[in-house]
């Protein structure tokens, strides 16, 4: 079987959504690219915990898929990323219960903590309303990516994208972290927001940060 020891990767990945709490049963997806043209994608609805290597999904750009097994419904959000951010080389989509809370109020994330950061920009946005797996949804998810890499999705959950596997997940449980900061900072009172000059420092050192010679 081809790409094997990604496949795997693919899986623990998974598994290591759910077990940190970000994620349950068959919500959710995620795949990493393979060259300009294709990737591997988890297949639709088959719990995490059930899953084999032989089950994930080959897929084109452009929707063409091998074998048996159906690739998850939300397949297009994960292939427009692939064709338009050339440093996405893995892509999350979950419904982690505070993200998923906020994007049932329709509201983005905005500067309250420096930790926005991660997200390479200083708001996390949440795209319209569209139904699960179409093409309008993945259209508001690019447009509400913005400069960064992670968007809420209304009534819905969200989805994130980084260099490799190990980051999009790092970058998911910190998003879902930064969501239940801000749920709590709301429900005492109403949080202070960083300026944009405050943002930029901020965002000028993420880029060398935990970076050891
Ligand atoms: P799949 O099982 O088809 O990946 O769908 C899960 C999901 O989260 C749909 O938005
Ligand atoms: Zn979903």
């Amino acid at each position: 079987m081809p790409y094997t020891k990604q496949r795997q990767k693919l899986i623990k990945t998974c598994l290591a959504m759910s077990s940190s709490g970000i994620n349950q049963g068959t919500s959710g997806n995620i795949s990493c690219r393979l060259d300009e043209e294709h990737f591997l994608i988890t297949p639709s609805g088959i719990a995490y915990e059930d899953m084999t290597p032989d089950q994930i999904v080959t897929m084109a750009l452009n929707g063409e898929y091998e074998g048996r097994w159906k690739p998850s419904s939300e397949w297009r959000m994960h292939a427009d990323i692939y064709k338009v951010k050339e440093d996405a080389n893995a892509v999350l989509h979950a419904h982690p219960a505070h993200a998923t809370a906020l994007s049932c109020l329709r509201q983005d994330v905005p500067a309250f903590h420096y930790m926005i950061g991660i997200t390479g920009t200083n708001i996390i946005k949440c795209a319209p309303y569209a139904l699960f797996g179409t093409k309008e949804l993945s259209k508001g998810m690019m447009q509400a990516f913005g400069q960064g890499n992670t968007c809420l999705l209304s009534n819905h959950g969200m989805t994130c994208f980084s260099s490799n596997l190990d980051n999009v997940l790092k970058l998911a449980i910190e998003v879902e972290n930064l969501c239940r900061q801000y749920i709590l900072a709301r429900s005492i009172g109403t949080p202070a927001l960083l300026s944009k000059e405050e943002m930029n420092a901020a965002l000028a050192l993420f880029k060398d940060y935990g970076r050891q010679e």
